[in-house]
């Protein structure tokens, strides 16, 4: 039986060789007592390639998002967030379980935020509102297929933010993505956050973990929520080695998600029912809709899968995710069931 090609999300990657035997042969300690050689290595890289002063590992891109709302905020606050965006919609509301702060969600064109309309929406003083303390950005955008955000819209966030005292944290889960289509470091990037939030479990290809960036008080303070969460872990340098070979082997990579994406898009687009517009795809994700005379989105991911492809329904349709174990073989055998189920 033929395998399966698995675009549902680029958390899907099993492990390189690299990678288990780094955790094979990782030099372990207590990373809660401070002493694992292993993760203080992977924090100290991340530190330096985002620019940042210090970095925390953590077990999720969640709990990095809610560690970093959390040390931004306190109760009786605000929180700007792109109404699409991934730590507002899809982390199980952590913004009022964990940190009891509001959001106030924005529309956005592709997760740029109307920087007008951003300072439109900075509450006034008055005992009344809840103070406004945090904006979140996020790039590239999951919910919007993938989306690079304009580095100028972020940078006019960022002078809003400067000029009202309001942080800013970045959700950075595929920063790396960003900044292979724009040829902007990731530096750059973590410079508009006061914190930045990466994944290494996605396009990456670590099995576990993220890293949260930012400068030494702020991690300070956030070792102790992740602590306080749950989130302090033992021998964890085991984990932290495939990180540490996700961010030295694996970033470079990235590339070619996007070419297969775009190639995919690029030859989907024609078919009868599909709606998507291909320039829409700049890096490894493509949300496409159905508009067809009897096929539900349901029957037509049963139909795909039952040729072994898989893919998830979403907000907008369904996704599709490139990532390091889909390579143009898979990108032509979904092409063809495509053809298959469309065009028959
Ligand atoms: C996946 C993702 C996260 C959360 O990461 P998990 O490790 O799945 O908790 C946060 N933000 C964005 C944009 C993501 O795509």
């Amino acid at each position: 039986m033929d395998k399966y090609s698995d675009f549902r999300s680029d958390t899907v990657t099993r492990p390189t060789e690299n990678m288990k035997k780094a955790m094979a042969e990782a030099v372990v300690g207590d990373d809660v007592l401070g002493d694992d050689p292993t993760v203080q290595k992977l924090e100290s890289l991340s530190a330096d390639i985002m620019g940042k002063e210090a970095a925390l590992f953590v077990p999720s891109g969640t709990m990095g998002n809610s560690i970093a709302i959390k040390v931004w905020t306190k109760e009786l606050e605000e929180v700007i967030v792109e109404e699409r965006a991934h730590l507002y919609n899809m982390e199980s509301t952590h913004m009022t379980f964990i940190s009891r702060v509001t959001p106030r969600p924005l529309s956005s064109n592709r997760g740029a935020m109307d920087p007008e309309e951003v300072e439109r929406n900075i509450r006034k003083p008055s005992v009344h509102f809840p103070r406004t303390s945090l904006i979140c950005v996020e790039n590239t955008h999951n919910n919007l297929s993938g989306a690079v955000v304009p580095m100028e819209n972020l940078k006019a966030i960022r002078e809003i933010a400067d000029r009202h005292e309001i942080k800013i944290h970045f959700d950075g889960a595929r920063v790396f993505n960003a900044s292979h289509v724009s040829g902007i470091s990731v530096k750059e990037y973590a410079a508009i956050g006061d914190s930045l939030m990466f994944c290494l479990s996605k396009g990456l290809s670590a099995p576990v973990g993220s890293l949260l960036v930012g400068d030494r008080d702020f991690i300070d303070y956030a070792r102790r929520v992740r602590k306080a969460l749950g989130g302090g872990m033992r021998q964890v340098g085991i984990l932290a080695a495939p990180g540490i070979v996700a961010l030295t082997e694996m970033v470079d990579r990235l590339k070619e998600d996007h070419k297969r994406a775009k190639k995919l898009a690029l030859a989907i687009a024609d078919l009868p029912g599909i709606i998507l517009n291909p320039d829409h795809i700049e890096t490894n994700m493509i949300i496409f809709d159905l508009s067809h005379p009897s096929l539900t989105i349901p029957d037509f991911l049963a139909k795909l899968e039952e040729r072994r492809i898989l893919a998830l329904a979403t907000r907008g349709g369904i996704r599709f995710v490139t990532h390091k174990d889909i390579d143009d073989d898979d990108i032509d055998r979904a092409y063809a069931a495509f053809q298959d189920i469309l065009t028959r």
